[in-house]
């Protein structure tokens, strides 16, 4: 019945060059989402035809669902530019639509081509009438009905069609550059990195793991995390940073007294994080960091631990209702994956009384009792990468922590 998709972008407010850049982006993340070499692409002015060629619509619409940059998506089909093979079609689609039940609904008409002889509202209630007599299942609702048939008078032909998908929004992803993602396993990170993606910015994913002190399970969940959020990437594939922790995890524990511990750590983190982002090009670091929601995410604390690092910091989530957040991660399909119960190396050692209020004066004093910088450079070198797809699934949890040697 529907023999193609008509896909629509997202924010067209970007003017000249900027806009090329947008759909040609958005277009290129579209054919390597979709990936079948049977389907057709046709371009015109600020929308796109995937012409379906046979092939299933729904694999494309879910490979559509992981596109960011396209506003929403609709089952269409082309017809010719005069009322009786609009009516026809019209006829055709509401039955496919509705099967035989009973249900309300209206005709919402656009004519793109002026020189067409009829007004929108013209198209609309006469498409409106010609179905009514020809089925026996629809009644007229204009104000809050259940099935809304379009139809688009252009220039080239008319289309008709009844659904419009939302597709994820946003910019296509790799338009802003690149970040560096600090991800653990827990929720709050991978959402942070999939508002990332759909904002347009490409990620990379960095993660602190402490093992054998914290379990090969809870560096298996971030892998598993990043492949989920693969899907979302340009290519399929997100580099995944394995820090090796341990070390300086302990020399936190001998020299750092308990309640600044959590604070030390994180700016330990945030120093190697600028470090490996500044040799891989990453414009800027990301994580899951929302205001209020620990002792480490206080304003005090997130300004101490910020203090360490020259580049921008962006907190997708720094405002977001833990609630909202669950939402999302539900929806990126990463919420069962991130509730696992292994601990990390946040959640291995919780002191009793973290400071909500640290002072950098004191950050820094305490830091003059073991040669940090040192460790940190360290830890840099013995960083490795793997990198995650989201085809191909990664078991280190069988191989023990394999990603240590991949280079
Ligand atoms: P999440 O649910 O993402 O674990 P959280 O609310 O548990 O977040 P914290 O543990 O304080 O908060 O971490 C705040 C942020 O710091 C995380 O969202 C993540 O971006 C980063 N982070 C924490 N632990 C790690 C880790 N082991 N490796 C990489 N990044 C981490
Ligand atoms: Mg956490």
């Amino acid at each position: 019945m529907y023999e193609r998709i008509l896909v629509r972008y997202g924010d067209l407010t970007l003017k000249g060059k900027n806009k090329k850049v947008f759909i040609d982006r958005v277009n290129n993340l579209i054919q390597n989402k979709v990936n079948n070499e049977f389907v057709k692409y046709e371009r015109n002015h600020d929308r796109l035809y995937i012409l379906l060629n046979g092939q299933d619509h729904e694999d494309i619409i879910k490979s559509l669902d992981r596109v960011s940059g396209l506003s929403s998506y609709s089952l269409i089909t082309k017809t010719e530019k005069d009322l009786d093979s609009i009516y026809k079609k019209a006829i055709e689609v509401v039955t496919e639509e509705v099967k035989d039940k009973t249900v309300t609904f209206k005709v919402e008409s656009k004519r793109a081509d002026k020189l067409f002889p009829f007004t929108s509202q013209e198209i609309s209630k006469k498409v409106a009438r010609e179905v009514l007599l020809n089925t026996d299942f629809l009644k007229v609702d204009v104000h809050n009905p259940e099935l809304t048939l379009h139809v688009e008078v252009r220039q080239d032909a008319a289309f008709v069609y009844c659904k419009k998908i939302k597709g994820m929004g946003g910019f296509p992803v790799g338009v802003a550059g690149k970040g560096l993602l600090m991800l653990s396993g827990g929720i709050d990170s991978p959402v942070a990195g999939y508002l990332a993606m759909k904002q347009g910015i490409e990620i990379e994913g960095i993660h602190f793991e402490s093992t054998p002190l914290t379990s090969i399970e809870s560096a298996q969940k971030v892998i598993d995390l990043t492949e989920k959020l693969a899907r979302y990437s340009p290519r399929g594939k997100i580099k995944l940073y394995m820090v090796p922790f341990m070390e300086l995890h302990e020399a936190l524990l001998n020299y750092i007294p308990e309640s600044y511990n959590i604070t030390i750590m994180r700016r330990m983190m945030y120093r190697i994080s600028e470090k490996i982002a500044k040799q891989n090009d990453d414009i800027v670091l990301l994580n899951g960091e929302s205001v209020g929601q620990v002792a480490s995410q206080t304003l005090k604390s997130m300004s101490v631990i910020n203090d360490v690092v020259n580049m921008p910091v962006i907190r997708p989530l720094s405002t977001y209702d833990k609630l909202d957040i669950i939402k999302l991660s539900k929806k990126i399909e990463c919420y069962e994956t991130s509730i696992k119960p292994f601990e990390d190396c946040c959640t291995v050692y919780v002191p009793k009384k973290p400071t909500t209020a640290p002072r950098l004066d004191k950050c820094i004093e305490f830091e003059k009792k073991f040669d940090f910088d040192k460790l940190v450079d360290e830890t840099v070198e013995r960083t490795r990468y793997v990198i995650v797809s989201d085809t191909e699934h990664k078991d280190i949890t069988l191989e023990g922590l394999v990603v240590r040697e991949v280079i």
